[in-house]
């Protein structure tokens, strides 16, 4: 059975439900992403894009539906196994790099492959790898606050690749960069994912940059749109 990398059935999401400021943002969505596919995931702000990736990547649960990781659903699932399943399969990137500002570039690489059982030399130098692949080779001992808005983002695109994910999920991951630094950085990141057979969900509101993934998901009200 083809149930591709991740699968979206019926997911519904409401917050404040009940309540006279109740929103429903996701309501009965459907989506697969299939291995090695790049799908943009496109809509303006505030139509949902961040809900349903948080939900896609086990940070949060829907109202109603079910999310599906390689066939296997994981509604009902306690968080030990959630985490579990996000540490191993899942890599993560925000709008905003959210890296440990105390810890150098390479360290901010070599931490999860280290909770996610790595030994510490092939951490080190799965780090280096990475690194050298978005040309920031000479950034490896640099504290994110010793580095540009773009080579923090590059980082933290390493990051989130460091345990090998077999599913990428990207927040706007180039909505806080100038136009020309978006460019390069939004390009790094095609190289990375296509240096691999990963899946990736990338959120933008970026007609540009979505159009030069492999497939266009449109999410309007609370639903993707049929192609
Ligand atoms: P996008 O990522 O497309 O900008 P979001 O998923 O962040 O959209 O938000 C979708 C809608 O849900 C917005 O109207 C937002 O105000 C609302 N929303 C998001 N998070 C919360 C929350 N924690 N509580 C209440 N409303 C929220």
């Amino acid at each position: 059975m083809n149930e591709g990398i991740l699968r979206l059935q019926g997911i519904s999401k409401s917050y404040n439900p009940g309540a006279a400021n109740a929103v429903m943002v996701l309501d009965g969505c459907e989506m697969t992403v299939k291995p090695g596919e790049i799908a943009a995931l496109v809509a303006p702000s505030g139509a949902g894009k961040s809900t349903l990736l948080h939900i896609a990547g086990l940070l949060d649960t829907p109202d109603a539906g079910e999310v599906l990781l390689n066939g296997v659903s994981m509604t009902g699932k306690g968080d030990p196994e959630r985490t579990v399943a996000r540490r191993r399969d899942i890599g993560f990137i925000y709008q905003f790099h959210h890296l440990l500002p105390e810890f150098s570039a390479a360290e901010n690489i070599i931490l999860p492959q280290l909770a996610n059982g790595a030994a510490a030399r092939a951490a080190a130098e799965r780090a280096a790898h990475l690194l050298e692949t978005v040309g920031l080779s000479g950034r490896a001992s640099h504290r994110p606050a010793e580095l540009s808005g773009g080579e923090q983002q590059r980082v933290a695109f390493c990051r989130a690749l460091a345990n090998g994910p077999r599913l990428l999920l990207a927040d706007e991951p180039t909505g806080n960069l100038d136009p020309g630094t978006s460019e390069t950085v939004f390009a790094a990141l095609l190289a990375l994912v296509r240096e691999t057979d990963m899946a990736a969900l990338i959120a933008t509101h970026n007609l540009d940059l979505a159009r030069r993934m492999d497939r266009v998901l449109r999410l309007n009200g609370g639903r993707i749109e049929p192609a």
